[in-house]
């Protein structure tokens, strides 16, 4: 899921077999329809070997589009020229949230590569506010996640005692 939540970046490796890494960026892999297609082929492949499409398709297109969601949230700050065509095919409109959560990446990781991007100082600080933000909402998670699980266990436990008689 991580693998597919950062897929709609691979924009970038295209850019930089034509020599510039930015010319196919938020473009068609950056769209609900790419979404939708991955979430597809791979709930398909799933459900060939293992079966249950629906919950590997939700979850799969829903780790897809939490990137776009994220992207979107960089803002205005990205430059007014500049958007996510996060509705191509039908649109070829480039969209952006009127405000900024995040912060815009410096041009220079374009030019320096992506192993500049994950470890540059200029980039040290947008990582940082990223893990400030989506840290507190992703420990939310785990531990409604915990709860839940626990409380199902129990119930579980509760029923089959039910059935198989009191457990000492
Ligand atoms: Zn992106």
């Amino acid at each position: 899921l991580i693998g597919i939540a950062n897929l709609p970046d691979v924009d970038f490796l295209a850019g930089y077999l034509v020599g510039d890494p930015g010319v196919y960026h938020w473009g068609p892999t950056h769209s609900i329809a790419a979404a939708l297609l991955v979430g597809g082929i791979v709930a398909w492949r799933f459900a060939q070997r293992a079966g249950g499409f629906t919950p590997v398709f939700v979850l799969v297109t829903a780790a897809y589009l939490s990137h776009i969601v994220c992207d979107l949230l960089l803002g205005p700050g990205a430059g007014p020229a500049v958007g996510l065509q996060v509705f191509w095919p039908f649109s070829g409109e480039r969209l952006m949230a009127p405000w900024a959560l995040f912060r815009m990446a410096p041009p220079s990781i374009e030019t320096a590569g992506p192993l500049h991007a994950l470890f540059s100082r200029e980039v040290l600080p947008m990582i940082t506010r990223e893990i400030v933000i989506l840290g507190p909402v992703t420990l939310a998670l785990w531990a409604l996640r915990r709860f839940r699980s626990s409380t199902q266990t129990r119930t579980s436990f509760l029923e089959r005692s039910r059935f198989d008689g009191p457990v000492l």
